[in-house]
C-alpha cells in the first residue's frame, strides 16, 4: 500500500511513498541490529561527537526542514523553525549531561565493589504521531541513541516526508548505517516489527487506541513499552492569579499548533468571583488569532493536519453546545481551518470536559473554590500536564500535589523541556522521556556486586 501526505491548507497532494516490502522491512531490522553491535560498542564520547554534529545540521538545514514540516501538517512556518530549534536544543541538552547521566554509580555494600551500570537493550522501535513530526522522534533519538541503542521510526502516515527527511539527517551525519531507519509501513504492520525478536522495545506517542494496542503486543513478548497518550489537561485559574497573564498564557496553550497537542490546557477551570473578567480576557486573545496560510509571517494559525481532524472538534463543539454550553466564538469550517472556539458554561458529563478535544477549542469551566477546581481537575480519565495560576506559592505546592497528572505547572505554560520527566498517569500512558529519567527508560539497569 502506498502512503500519501496532502498539504492540509491547500488540500493538494504533496507526494505518494511506496510503503516497505516484507523484505525491505526484513533488511531494515537486519541493518539495525547489526548497526547495534557497533553503535553500542563505540565510546560515549564518540556518540556524543556524531550527535555535536546533528545539532549543527538541524541548525543549519532549519528553513527546509520547516518548509517541509509546514506543508505536510499546517503549523505555522514560525512553529516549524521553533521546533528544529527545539531539537537541536535537545542536543545540546543530552551534549552537557549524558555524561554524567550514564556514569557508573556506585552504591555502598559489603561487597568490595557494588555499582550500577546502565547499558543498552538494543533495536527500539518509535512509533510516532504527526503533531510534532520532529520534535517528538528527537525527544526519543538523542537519549536512545547516545546511551548505545538504535532506532527504526513507524511515523504518522500524514507525514512520511518528515519521516524520511529525519533517517537522512541521521544519514547526512554520518552515523552508521543502521543506526536511525524510518519504516514506512502501514500501522498494523508494527505488529511484526515488535514480535520480531530482534527488537527489544517500544515507545508509542498518539491515541490511546493505539496505545493499547503497542502496549499490548509488547505485553505479550516481554518487551518494555512508554507511552505517552492524549490528555485532558486541566488550567486552574484561583481568584489570586495573574489574571491577565492566566489568560495570554491560557489562550497560547490551548491555541498554539492549531490546538493539537497533548500537553495543551484543555480545560480552563476557573473559580466563580474571576470567571467573568478571565474569559473576557481569554476571549481577547483568541480574536486576536489570525488564521491563514501557515506560510505566511503575518499567520499566527495554520489549519489541522487532516479533515477527519477537523470534523471531530466540529462535532464535539456541535455536541457541547446541544448539552448546554455556550459558544463566545469561533466555530466555523471551511476545509482543515478550524475558527478557534471558545465555549462558556461547561461541564462534567458534556463531550468537552469528558473527551480529549485534538483543536483550536478552549472551554470554560466554572469552579466553587480551590477543591472543586482540584477536584473537576481530576474528573478526567487522563492526566499528563496541568497548569495552575495563583500567586500564593505555598498554596500551589499544596495544591500541585493534589493533582492527578504527570507535571504541574505553576504560573506557567505548560510544556516539555529536556530538563525535567515528560509523561503521564491514568489514560494519559506511562513511563517517561526526556530529562535523566527519560534517558534511563531503555536501558539495563544493570546491578554488579563484587566481592
Ligand atoms: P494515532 O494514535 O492513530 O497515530 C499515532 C501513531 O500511531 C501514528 O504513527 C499511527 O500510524 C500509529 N498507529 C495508529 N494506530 C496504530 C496501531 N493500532 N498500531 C500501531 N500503530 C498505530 O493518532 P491519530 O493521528 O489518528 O490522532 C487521533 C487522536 O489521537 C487525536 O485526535 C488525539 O486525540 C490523539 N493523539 C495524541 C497525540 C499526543 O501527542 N499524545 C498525538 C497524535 C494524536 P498511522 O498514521 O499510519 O495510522
Amino acid at each position: 500500500m502506498n502512503v500519501t501526505s496532502v498539504n492540509p491548507y491547500t488540500q493538494k497532494k504533496i507526494k505518494t511513498y511506496p510503503a516497505l516490502s516484507a523484505q525491505s522491512l526484513d533488511r531494515k531490522i537486519k541493518q539495525a541490529d547489526r548497526a547495534f553491535t557497533d553503535w553500542s560498542a563505540l565510546s560515549l564520547e564518540e556518540r556524543l561527537a556524531y550527535f555535536r554534529k546533528v545539532a549543527a545540521y538541524l541548525r543549519s538545514e532549519k528553513q527546509r526542514y520547516a518548509e517541509l514540516m509546514t506543508a505536510e501538517m499546517g503549523k505555522t512556518l514560525k512553529e516549524s523553525a521553533a521546533e528544529i530549534e527545539k531539537c537541536a536544543v535537545g542536543c545540546d541538552y543530552y551534549l552537557a549531561h549524558a555524561p554524567k547521566f550514564l556514569a557508573d554509580r556506585a552504591i555502598e555494600t559489603e561487597a568490595k565493589k557494588s555499582f550500577i551500570s546502565y547499558q543498552p537493550l538494543g533495536v527500539v522501535l518509535a512509533v510516532m504521531p504527526w503533531n510534532f513530526p520532529f520534535w517528538q522522534v528527537f525527544r526519543f533519538a538523542i537519549p536512545s541513541l547516545l546511551a548505545g541503542n538504535v532506532g527504526l521510526l513507524k511515523h504518522a502516515a500524514n507525514v512520511s516526508g518528515c519521516s524520511l527527511a529525519i533517517e537522512e539527517i541521521f544519514r547526512a551525519c554520518d552515523f552508521p548505517t543502521g543506526a536511525f531507519q524510518s519504516l514506512l509501513i502501514e500501522s498494523k504492520t508494527v505488529e511484526t516489527v515488535l514480535k520480531d525478536p530482534r527488537v527489544k522495545a517500544v515507545t508509542l506517542t498518539g491515541s490511546e487506541r493505539a496505545g493499547a494496542s503497542v502496549a499490548g503486543i509488547a505485553g505479550s513478548q516481554i518487551k518494555k513499552s512508554v507511552l505517552e497518550l492524549g490528555g485532558s489537561d486541566a488550567l486552574i485559574v484561583l481568584a489570586d492569579a495573574d489574571l491577565e497573564k492566566a489568560a495570554e498564557v491560557a489562550a497560547q496553550s490551548r491555541m498554539q499548533n492549531a490546538g493539537q497537542s497533548c500537553i495543551a490546557a484543555k480545560r480552563f477551570i476557573v473559580e466563580k468571583s474571576v470567571k467573568k473578567e478571565f474569559t473576557e480576557r481569554v476571549l481577547h486573545h483568541i480574536q486576536a488569532i489570525q488564521q491563514g496560510d501557515p506560510t505566511l509571517e503575518t499567520t499566527t494559525m495554520g489549519p489541522v493536519a487532516r479533515i477527519d481532524l477537523a470534523e471531530t472538534i466540529e462535532r464535539q463543539c456541535a455536541e457541547t453546545v446541544r448539552q448546554g454550553a455556550r459558544i463566545l466564538s469561533g466555530g466555523n469550517r471551511a476545509g482543515c481551518n478550524v475558527q478557534p472556539i471558545l465555549l462558556d458554561k461547561v461541564k462534567p458529563g458534556m463531550t468537552a470536559f469528558d473527551e480529549e478535544t485534538f483543536g483550536p477549542l478552549a472551554v470554560v469551566i466554572e469552579a466553587k473554590d480551590e477543591q472543586d477546581a482540584v477536584k473537576l481537575a481530576n474528573q478526567s480519565n487522563y492526566g499528563l500536564g496541568s497548569a495552575l495560576w495563583t500567586q500564593d506559592l505555598d498554596r500551589a505546592d499544596r495544591l500541585a500535589r493534589q493533582i492527578q497528572a504527570g507535571s504541574v505547572f505553576v504560573n506557567s505554560l505548560m510544556r516539555s523541556d529536556a530538563r525535567v520527566p515528560f509523561g503521564g498517569v491514568k489514560l494519559s500512558g506511562f513511563g517517561r522521556e526526556l530529562s535523566e529519567v527519560g534517558m534511563k527508560e531503555f536501558l539495563n539497569i544493570k546491578t554488579v556486586w563484587i566481592e
